[in-house]
């Protein structure tokens, strides 16, 4: 396994940039998950660490060796795609056994590990039928037995699930996930799903318009996130713009709309200095109570309930706190508020995060 670094890497196609200098550091045995919307520029990202695009600008490191020159067969990578591209004509076994033939592994040690790589994806006796025979999430797992088989130093992995359907693909990501700890492969991973990032990943790297907005773990890019852009797209949130009143080393003290002034903690608040600032507020931290409840320590403002959507396990309410709509996710243990009722939304200080800016 390796590590993959991009320095100042810049990728255009024409006069459109889809890349903007971008640095990555991704250490070995890591997985490592590109996270953003349709056209952000992840599987161009991808594609130039494969060496299947150039990039216009910068380089390229696998294990700390320029690769910009070196030729995709010979970067020692397995990669998969969504449509997982296994050949119709050859037996699982061949398909898994192709990589090898290529890279001279002697004839004799073929099946032997053809079948460990069937075993480590848990389909030990399917080498003699054919892909058609198996299911979307089998013939999935052998394309990851088929690129796994070579010992790549880089796992290279662009949306491989989401052509399954939802339960297969949440049963695959745990699969995933496990083959990924057994091999210690390093892992780069692309997806729009945040959901699939937050539940896989060591490291997120979320992406926006060709640049990257947040690098971090999972709860880092979640519960602090370092942009609008990155609050909104990991799960609902709510902004609030506002005024950075105070700084010390405790936190921050911020005067926002409908709730007067909150005390951000440090770990929430960022870079923030006195100045614009944001409140962020995302929809599962904010709580809706019986106008009578005791919210003793929670920063409250009175509500009325405009939406009710009713989601099995929670609940999303759309409320009004003053001219402003925000959006609150509780759990249901009891009967869900009603439309209509007047109600007092809270969140704990320690729950909210603040970001720079108008
Ligand atoms: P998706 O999830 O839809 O695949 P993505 O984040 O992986 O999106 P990319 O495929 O990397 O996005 O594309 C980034 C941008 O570059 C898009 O605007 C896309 O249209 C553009 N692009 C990608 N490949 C080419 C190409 N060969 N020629 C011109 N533009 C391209």
């Amino acid at each position: 396994m390796s590590s993959v670094t991009l320095k100042n890497i810049v990728k255009r196609f024409g006069s459109f940039t889809a890349v903007h200098p971008t640095n990555l550091e991704i250490p070995e045995g890591t997985f490592v998950t590109l996270l953003g919307p349709s056209g952000c520029g992840k599987t161009t990202n991808l594609r130039m660490i494969a060496g299947l695009l150039d990039p216009t600008e910068g380089e390229i490191l696998i294990g700390g060796k320029r690769v910009n020159d070196v030729p995709i067969h010979k970067r020692n990578l397995g990669i998969v795609f969504q449509n997982y591209a296994l050949f119709p004509h050859k037996t699982v076994a061949e398909n898994v056994a192709f990589g090898l033939k290529y890279r001279d592994v002697p004839k004799a040690d073929i099946a032997g590990k053809v079948q460990a790589a069937l075993d480590l994806v848990q389909l030990p006796d399917v080498g003699d039928r054919y892909p058609k025979a198996l299911s979307g999430g089998q013939q999935q797992r052998i394309a990851l037995a088929r690129a796994i088989v070579v010992e790549p130093e880089v796992l290279l992995l662009d949306e491989p699930l989401s052509a399954l359907d939802a339960n297969l693909r949440e049963d695959m990501r745990v699969e995933l996930k496990r083959i990924q700890h057994q091999i210690g492969v390093t892992t780069v991973f692309v997806t729009h799903d945040q959901s699939e990032a937050l539940a896989m990943s060591d490291t997120i790297v979320v992406m926006s318009a060709g640049r990257v907005e947040q690098v971090g773990s999972p709860s880092d890019v979640y519960n602090t996130p370092a942009s609008e852009f990155v609050a909104n797209f990991l799960g609902a949130s709510n902004i609030l713009a506002g005024h950075c009143e105070q700084k010390d080393a405790q936190g921050v003290v911020l005067d926002a709309p409908l709730f007067g002034k909150v005390h951000v903690p440090s770990d929430k608040a960022g870079q923030v200095q006195q100045g614009p600032a944001k409140l962020v507020l995302r929809a599962e931290k904010l709580t809706l109570f019986d106008e009578s409840t005791a919210t003793d320590g929670l920063v409250t403002a009175p509500a009325r309930v405009e939406t009710v959507d009713y989601q099995g396990q929670t609940v999303r309410y759309f409320v009004r706190v003053g001219d402003t709509q925000l959006q609150a996710i509780n759990m249901i243990d009891d009967t869900p508020f009603a439309e209509g009722s007047a109600v007092t939304v809270g969140f704990r200080p320690q729950d909210c995060a603040a970001l720079q800016g108008g």
